[in-house]
């Protein structure tokens, strides 16, 4: 980025800003601030507009809850300056010369289907977005693993990444095969996304320990009780093959050996502690890990050199199921390990705990994370 001339150009920035917003406020706002060097540094050399576009969660229908309102205003106190926010259709057909605010956010480009979708109007789009200027940077590492059409779709003469996947690079890129003790902590409720990360990972790590909502489904196949706690049908079918390749690459996978369960989805209720040889009744859900099993995570961690997490341990979001993803981040987070928290909610997580800064990265993407962390060959990285 630094060879471009951003003079008087039209800068096309594409950012992550899919934050988590409650009562129209942003709770995080880590993926707004880590891309700051990125929009500052051009700005600095007075380019004539800056554009930019981020998604917002997975819209149906418009839904106004997804709206980058809350993000406009945020950056606008951040940058001390007015930007002007519209849509793609609005912005296109004013004159945007009349537009006096250098700063443009577009409004979540999710709102359109031709984003995500290859349709018959995909490919207009895709000019209309390549039309906004002549300079495209793309810093949004967390959907870069998508072939979406603000990713991948744009054409500008001049096509380059921000300081934000810069970052992402140096600290995930050609990690494994130094001879070292890797650790991958799996957690979370995103079972389908992230089980098939798994076998890619298996032969590169020593250990993967297992917690939150990603357990159960492994668990069930050794026979424990599960009660109902989350589990996935069409997953449920790739653990034979993972546990197989496990076995095969020697890679010790540790599932959770006792719980804190609940019978309904909240921080009150029936809570009880069970472990995994009576398993979980019928009408109780896991929704933490328990001391045994944060005990003998520990002990695995503490033998390790690098330790990557994504998806955090229990629900933390509830205070009396946030034990056992506390205890662990606490731990790792004062041992001399490198250790490289992904994911929205393992970051936000970390950020819970004020334990961000004592970790050696926390990057801003969950899927892109473990794809580059893999050795794959990301769509939006060029
Ligand atoms: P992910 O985006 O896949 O990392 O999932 C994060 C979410 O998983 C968080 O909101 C957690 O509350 C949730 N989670 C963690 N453990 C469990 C569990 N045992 N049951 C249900 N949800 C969980």
């Amino acid at each position: 980025m630094e060879k471009i001339d951003f003079f008087n150009k039209s800068v096309i920035l594409r950012t992550d800003y899919n934050v988590p917003i409650l009562n129209e406020r942003i709770t995080s706002t880590k993926r707004i601030d880590e891309s700051m060097r990125t929009i500052k540094y051009i700005l600095k050399q007075s380019p004539k507009k800056l554009i930019i576009i981020s998604h917002m969660g997975r819209p149906k229908n418009n839904d106004p809850t997804l709206s980058l309102l809350p993000v406009k205003k945020y950056l606008e106190k951040k940058l001390e300056c007015n930007i002007h926010f519209s849509t793609l259709e609005t912005y296109i057909s004013n004159n945007s010369n009349l537009i006096v605010e250098k700063i443009v956010l577009l409004e979540n480009i999710r709102y359109y289907p031709e984003e995500t979708k290859n349709i018959s109007t995909t490919q207009e789009f895709q000019s209309k977005l390549s039309s906004l200027g002549n300079v495209y940077i793309n810093d949004a590492f967390g959907c870069s693993h998508r072939k979406h059409s603000s990713i991948i779709g744009i054409n500008t003469p001049i096509r380059c990444c921000g300081f934000l996947i810069e970052k992402e690079k140096k600290y995930l890129q050609g990690i494994f095969n130094r001879g070292k003790k890797y650790t991958l902590i799996l957690g979370g409720s995103k079972i389908s996304d992230k089980i098939k990360l798994i076998n890619n990972l298996v032969p590169k790590v020593d250990n993967i320990l297992i917690g939150g909502g990603m357990a159960f489904t492994f668990l069930k196949y050794f026979g424990t009780k599960i009660g109902k706690s989350l589990f996935c049908e069409e997953e449920y079918k790739l653990v034979p093959n993972i546990l197989y390749y496990a076995v095969k690459t020697k890679t010790n996978i540790v599932l959770p050996k006792d719980f804190i369960c609940n019978d309904v989805f909240s921080n009150e209720g029936n809570i009880v502690y069970k472990d995994s040889s009576g398993g979980i009744p019928q009408n109780f859900m896991g929704l933490d890990i328990g001391i045994k099993t944060i005990t003998e995570f520990k002990n695995i961690l503490n033998t390790s050199d690098y330790i990557i997490w994504n998806g955090p341990l229990g629900v933390f979001e509830f205070d009396n199921f946030s034990t056992g993803s506390k205890e662990i981040m606490k731990f790792i987070s004062e041992l001399s390990a490198t250790t490289i928290i992904g994911g929205g909610d393992t970051a936000a997580c970390c950020e819970m705990f004020n334990l961000s800064d004592k970790m050696t990265h926390v990057s801003t993407g969950g899927g892109a994370s473990l794809e580059l962390l893999e050795g794959k060959n990301l769509p939006g990285l060029f």
